[in-house]
C-alpha cells in the first residue's frame, strides 16, 4: 500500500466485491475517495483517524437505484393534488438500505429551456438529499418542439447523460402522456447523436386502451385484472418497436420495468445481434404475481406495467443470471399506505413502489441466497450496470481506488422478518413479513458513515451528480 496522507476512514477485514471477484480486503479512504485496497492482514495498518473491523462482513459498492420518483403529483389523485415523498424521505430508506446514488426525473414542460426543467428538479433535491442523485430528462408530452430537441446536446454537456419517453398514457383516465413513434424518432436521433441514454416506458398504447375498454364492458375493473390491461402482447409490440427504432436510428435504449417473458426475449433477441439495449427490472416484479393482486391490499403491489405470472417472473431471474437483464430498480413511489389504496381498480390504481430501503436487501435474498447468483453479478445488478449504463461509472458503482468511497457493509448472517417499523420510507410495507438474508449494518457516502447500526448519523447534503455515458455502452450490450 502506498503511504497517503492519514486516511479518513479504514475499513479492515471486509469480504469485499471488487469487479474481480469477493476478497478480504481493507478499503482505505481519503477525502471521500477509495485511496487504498490490499489484501487484509498483509502488512501494518495504516494510520486512520478511524479504523473499523468488519469481521467478514460483506461490503459491496452503494447502490444506484436508476429509477425513483420523488414530488410527483398522483395521476389518479390528480383532484386532490396528492404527491409521493420527495428526496428527504426517499433518500433516508435509501441510505439505510445501503443504496448511495437515486436517480430521478426532470420533466420538460411547455414553455421551458432544457435546462430549466433540470434547475427546476435539482432545487428540490439539493439541501435534502442523504444520497447523491441523477436526473433524467423527460418528455411527457405527445410534440417535443424541434428547438428543444435541439437543447439536448447542450444538456448533455452539462452532464444530463439519461431521458426517458413514454409510448403510452398508461390509463384512460390519466393526463396525457405518450410520445408517438414519430416524435420518439427525432428524440432518437438527437439522444444519440449526443451520446445520452433513452429510457423508454414501453407499453402498446392501443392493445392498453383497447384492453381498458373491454374489460370495462365486461364488467372486470377490480385491481386483480391488472395484468389483462397491462398485458404481455403490449409489452411484446411495444418492445419490439421501440428496440427496431432504435436500430434503425443506432440509438442505445434502456427498457424500463420489463414485466413479462416476452420483454425479457425482445431484449435478449436484440443484445444477440449486438444492439445495445439493456432491461430493467423492479424487485417486486422478481418476487410477487398477479395472484397478489387478489391479496387484501392488493393494490400495494402494484406497478405499472402490471404483475404478470410465475413463468413471467421465472424468466426474469433466467435472464438476470446469465445477464441479459442488467439493472433491478425499484420505480420508487413511495407513499402512506391510505393513498397507496386509495384506487382499487384498474383505473384508479396508484402505480410504483415502495421499497427504496429493501431493495438491496431482497436482491441478495432472492438472487445470491436462493438462486445461487453470484457477488459479482449481484453487484452488477444493485448498483455498477445502472451506473455504467448512466454515465457515472466508475465514479460510482464500483470499489476501485479513484472511485468515489460509497459502501454497502451488509450482514450476511442475519435470517430477518421485516415488518413496516424497521423501515424509514413510509407507513406501510409490501415486504412486510419477507425474510432477508442480508441487512445492511452501515453505508458510507463519499468516505462520510452515513448509517451505522441502524443509525442516521450524516446529514441531507447529498450532491447532483454529472453523467457521461461511455461510448462502449452506447455502442453495444457492454454490461
Ligand atoms: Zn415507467
Ligand atoms: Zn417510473
Amino acid at each position: 500500500m502506498r503511504r497517503f496522507p492519514m486516511l479518513d476512514l479504514l475499513l479492515t477485514n471486509g469480504l469485499v466485491v471488487t469487479p474481480s471477484g469477493a476478497e478480504r480486503l481493507d478499503i482505505g479512504i481519503a477525502e471521500g475517495k477509495i485511496v487504498a485496497l490490499r489484501a487484509s492482514g498483509a502488512g501494518a495498518p495504516e494510520e486512520a483517524r478511524r479504523v473499523v473491523d468488519l469481521n467478514g462482513q460483506l461490503v459491496v459498492p452503494g447502490g444506484v437505484d436508476p429509477h425513483v420518483h420523488t414530488n410527483s403529483v398522483l395521476p389518479t389523485a390528480a383532484e386532490s393534488g396528492i404527491m409521493c415523498f420527495g428526496p428527504d424521505r426517499v433518500s433516508e430508506g435509501a441510505i439505510y438500505g445501503g443504496t448511495t446514488t437515486l436517480v430521478d426525473f426532470a420533466h420538460w414542460k411547455p414553455g421551458d429551456e432544457l435546462s430549466e426543467s433540470f434547475a427546476r428538479k435539482s432545487a428540490e433535491w439539493s439541501g435534502s438529499t442523504y444520497t447523491d442523485y441523477a436526473l433524467h430528462g423527460t418528455f411527457k408530452e405527445p410534440e417535443i418542439p424541434f428547438e428543444v430537441l435541439e437543447q439536448i446536446p447542450d444538456a448533455v454537456a452539462n452532464g444530463h447523460g439519461s431521458y426517458k419517453v413514454w409510448m403510452t398514457n398508461t390509463t384512460p383516465t390519466r393526463p396525457k402522456q405518450k410520445t408517438d413513434l414519430g416524435n420518439m424518432w427525432g428524440l432518437m436521433e438527437q439522444t444519440a447523436a449526443a451520446g445520452a441514454m433513452l429510457a423508454v416506458h414501453a407499453e402498446d398504447d392501443d392493445i392498453v386502451m383497447y384492453s381498458y375498454k373491454k374489460l370495462q364492458h365486461q364488467g372486470n375493473t377490480g385491481i386483480e385484472y391488472m395484468h389483462h390491461a397491462h398485458n404481455n402482447l403490449s409489452e411484446k409490440l411495444s418492445f419490439q418497436r421501440a428496440i427496431t427504432l432504435a436500430h434503425h436510428v443506432g440509438a442505445p435504449i434502456y427498457l424500463m420495468h420489463v414485466s413479462a417473458r416476452e420483454g425479457v426475449d425482445a431484449i435478449r433477441e436484440a443484445r444477440g445481434r449486438g444492439q445495445a439495449v439493456y432491461g430493467e427490472i423492479l424487485p417486486h416484479y422478481a418476487y410477487f404475481t398477479a395472484e397478489d393482486y387478489r391479496q387484501e391490499n392488493g393494490a400495494i403491489y402494484h406497478t405499472y406495467p402490471s404483475l404478470k405470472s410465475e413463468t413471467d417472473r421465472d424468466s426474469m431471474w433466467e435472464s438476470l443470471l446469465e445477464g441479459s437483464l442488467s439493472t433491478l430498480a425499484t420505480d420508487g413511489v413511495c407513499t402512506d399506505l391510505d393513498v397507496k389504496t386509495r384506487g382499487k381498480t384498474i383505473l384508479d390504481a396508484t402505480g410504483g413502489h415502495a421499497g427504496v430501503e429493501m431493495r438491496m436487501a431482497v436482491a441478495y435474498t432472492e438472487g445470491v441466497a436462493k438462486r445461487g447468483l453470484d457477488l459479482t453479478r449481484f453487484v452488477d445488478i444493485t448498483s455498477a450496470n445502472a451506473a455504467k449504463i448512466l454515465g457515472l461509472y466508475p465514479q460510482k458503482g464500483v470499489i476501485a481506488v479513484g472511485s468515489d468511497a460509497d459502501l454497502a457493509v451488509l450482514d450476511t448472517t442475519v435470517d430477518r422478518k421485516i415488518t413496516a417499523s424497521d423501515l424509514h420510507e413510509a407507513d406501510y410495507t409490501p415486504w412486510e413479513g419477507y425474510r432477508v438474508a442480508a441487512w445492511p449494518s452501515m453505508t458510507v457516502l463519499r468516505g462520510k458513515v452515513m448509517v451505522e447500526d441502524r443509525k442516521l448519523l450524516g446529514g441531507p447534503d447529498g450532491s447532483l451528480l454529472k453523467q457521461r455515458v461511455s461510448s462502449d455502452v452506447l455502442k453495444r450490450p457492454a454490461c
